[in-house]
Order: structure tokens, then sequence, then C-alpha cells
């Protein structure tokens, strides 16, 4: 069994971790041609007194593999521990580092592009629920805009944290629930979320649930065949670097312009259309940060107007908006 063998000095026999189950089957097409294309490390030692169950996947790996049908890459497996991913995101973020978040406003160029797209396909339409809401910088920003904003956010202290900055409403429970409660809203937006959630086209379909007919979806993911490619470059060139696009499985998928597009179509949605999503833009301290916004910035506009260009390497992020029926 190759799967996922434990890397020399991982977990040992008195403490074997819980194990992997196979994902037989491309996620978004249904395709059972993968070819691996990179290897996965766990690395989870920090949570050993938290969750040593969590910790003893340390030193493990596990194959990405891409979907010869879509182009969609995914985990050959996935860890059996029950509620590995929970688990892992259960994370006690300080209240300074929930702050910096929220203030630095170092998202604030993609969330104005992501809502300008909306608000130009929405016509006056303007209520909005953040899956995935994190500490509310999204829904701050919306509102100043002029949306009625509200949150879904799982993790306790973010949810609490943007509940008490926006002053507005985040949900500590799925879109699935809000859905079966009869919430409706007019735009609902996914932005650096969806790379996270296995099985993708079942999340697409529970954000479809909670839109009013003709409402627009906004979703950000890496772009996960030139994000590779990238770390591949960065890695050839300094031999003391690791490439890595999936440690621990924090991007369990990485979608592309065609496999964006089937999960959203698969999910119900019309009209589908993918971009090069903005960049993160970071406060500007010191010439070496500023250089690295420029290059960002012409990067993503230089992108915008080559033919193609969201099929190019300068496409490192991707942004699809659609449209439920
Ligand atoms: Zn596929």
């Amino acid at each position: 069994m190759t799967m996922a063998d434990d890397a020399p000095g991982g977990a040992s026999a008195e403490s074997p971790h819980a194990g992997f189950t196979p994902v037989p089957a491309c996620w978004v097409c249904g395709g059972a041609a993968l070819a691996p294309v990179h290897t996965a490390l766990f690395e989870l030692s920090e949570y050993a007194r938290q969750d040593p169950a969590l910790a003893r996947y340390t030193g493990a790996t596990v194959r990405i593999v891409r979907c010869a049908s879509c182009g969609f890459g995914q985990p050959e497996a996935l860890p059996s521990l029950p509620d590995f991913f929970g688990r892992m995101y259960d994370q006690r973020w300080s209240a300074e580092w929930m702050e910096t978040e929220y203030t630095s406003g170092y998202k604030d160029l993609i969330f104005r592009t992501v809502l300008k797209g909306l608000e130009q396909r929405l016509r006056g339409r303007r209520t909005l629920l953040d899956l995935g809401a994190h500490v509310g910088r999204l829904m701050h920003v919306a509102a100043g805009r002029g949306w009625a904003a509200e949150g879904v956010e799982l993790n306790p202290s973010t949810a609490a944290h943007a509940a008490k900055s926006t002053g507005l409403p985040v949900h500590r429970m799925d879109a699935r629930e809000l859905s079966s409660a009869g919430r409706r809203w007019a735009a609902v937006t996914l932005i650096d979320v969806l790379e996270h959630i296995p099985e993708p086209v079942a999340a697409l379909r529970s954000a479809i649930a909670v839109l009013e007919p003709g409402g627009w979806i906004a979703v950000k993911v890496p772009h996960g065949r030139e994000q590779l490619r990238k770390e591949m470059l960065r890695a050839r060139l300094s031999r003391a670097y690791r490439a890595t696009v999936a440690d621990n499985l924090v991007h369990v998928n990485h979608f592309g312009v065609r496999s964006l597009t089937l999960a959203l179509e698969r999910a119900g949605f019309a009209e589908v259309r993918v971009e090069i999503a903005a960049p993160e833009v970071m406060p500007a301290v010191g010439a070496k940060r500023a250089l690295s916004n420029a290059v960002r910035l012409s990067t993503w506009h230089l992108g915008r107007i080559l033919p193609r260009g969201v099929e190019s390497p300068l496409s490192l992020h991707l942004q699809a908006y659609a449209r439920k029926p």
C-alpha cells in the first residue's frame, strides 16, 4: 500500500494514526483516471496536547492526484479520523491576531472586486450571506457599500469577533440549516473557503439552497495547477525550499477554470464566468513589501487584459460568478 505511507520517523507502532480512506473518483466529474502530481505532508505536532489522535498524523503523507477528465486535483485518500477537518480548524485564535486580521484590510481589494461584480449583476438587490465569514471583514466592507450583510462562521472565536466588530448577524450553523429555516439571500460569497471543504459540489449545493431565484454566488479559490507550478519553480530556485500546496490537506481541492465551472454547473448554477481573482495587498511596511504588492497588482492587471490570461501562469487565484436559475 503506497497510498499514504508514513515518512520515516512518523507515527510509531505504539501510537498509530487512524489511517486513511481512499477517494476513488473525482469529486467534480466522477472520473476515475487520477494521476499523482504532488505529495502532501502532515505536520500536526502543535496539537499534541489539545488533540493527540490528530497529532499522530504527523509524518504521514498523502498524494494529490489530478483528474484526466476535468483537471481537478484532490487527495488520493482522506484521514479516517472522525471530523479530521473540524478538529484541525478548532484553533483558539488570540484576540490580537483576530483584530489584526480584521483591521489590516489585506483582502479589501478582493472583497471590493467581488462586491462590485455582484452589484453589476444584481441591480439593486443588496442582501448577502458570506459563507466562512472568518473575522467579518467582508461583511464590514459590504455594509459600507449598502449591503445588508450576514455571515456564517462555525469557529466560535472568529464568529464572536465578526459579530462584535460588525454588529451584524453571524450564524453559527451551516447553510443547509439556514436553508431549512427558509432563509434566502440575493448573493452568497465563498471567498478563500471552497478549497478547504472535501466534496465541493455538495458545499455548492448548500450554497445554492440559500439563494433567491436569480441570485448570484461569488467564489474565490487558488488556481491549483498554477499554484503548484509556482511552488515547483520556487523549489527549483532554492534547494532549501520544499514545494507545498496541500500540507495537512489545508487545501483539499485544487481547481482549474474547467473544474470550477463544472462544479458550479453540477450544483445547479448557470451563466458561470471565471476570471483572475484580485490579489491580497499587504499593508505596505518597507520597500520589499511595497515591491511585492506592486508585482501582485501588475500581474493581476496584465492577466486581465491578456487573451486567455485566466489560463496563464499569471492566474494564481480564480474568481467565479454564477447565477441560480
Ligand atoms: Zn474530474
